[in-house]
């Protein structure tokens, strides 16, 4: 499952969201409902996944 964490810019809370396709222009954070919020990548669940290859064809939301 895609769980990404974000940092929120606007209070700096960092959440753990599970984000489904399509929806990471809707991440809003839960403690201020805020959608200016950073996704962390991390390295880990990239590299130790095999199966979140798809996920990195998707450069949408990404800019
Ligand atoms: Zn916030």
């Amino acid at each position: 499952m895609p769980i990404f964490e974000y940092t929120c810019n606007q209070c700096k809370q960092e959440f753990e969201k599970l984000v489904f396709a399509g929806e990471e222009k809707n991440i809003s954070c839960p403690g201020c409902n805020s959608k200016d919020v950073t996704k962390k990548m991390s390295a880990a669940s990239f590299m130790g996944n095999s199966m979140g290859k798809c996920a990195t064809s998707s450069p949408k939301g990404f800019s």
